[in-house]
């Protein structure tokens, strides 16, 4: 699953800089898939800014988000959160979620 910041948000901003995806953002920022990786030497529309996904709250990109499967035990964003309002989300395999992770952090050149 990937996990999503409900509107209990009190935008402290201490999940944002845990993410190992750089999935989290601040609310009303646009994002990017390249963002914290080398994606946009893959295909330039990874870099291709996108809406923000919320205005009043920190939001995660489920594109982005793996559980933290590969870096963490656990989600660090649900451990951090001092408001509890990191929760599961989407249903993804975990073979889905290292293939996201595969694709994130896959270096330009192999
Ligand atoms: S679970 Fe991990 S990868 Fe997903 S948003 Fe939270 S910190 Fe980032
Ligand atoms: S740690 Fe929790 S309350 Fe703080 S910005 Fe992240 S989701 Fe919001």
């Amino acid at each position: 699953m990937s996990i999503k910041i409900t509107e209990d948000c009190i935008n402290c901003g201490a999940c944002e800089p845990e993410c190992p995806n750089h999935a989290i953002y601040e609310g009303g920022k646009t994002w990017k898939m390249s963002d914290g990786n080398s994606l946009f030497h893959k295909n330039e529309d990874y870099n291709i800014p996108q809406e923000p996904k919320k205005k009043d709250t920190y939001f995660i990109v489920s594109e982005k988000c793996t559980e933290c499967i590969g870096f963490y035990e656990e989600p660090q964003c649900i451990m951090i959160c001092p408001v509890n309002c990191c929760i599961l989300d989407m249903y993804e395999t975990k073979e889905e979620l290292i293939n996201k992770k595969n694709l994130l952090h896959t270096h330009h050149n192999e």
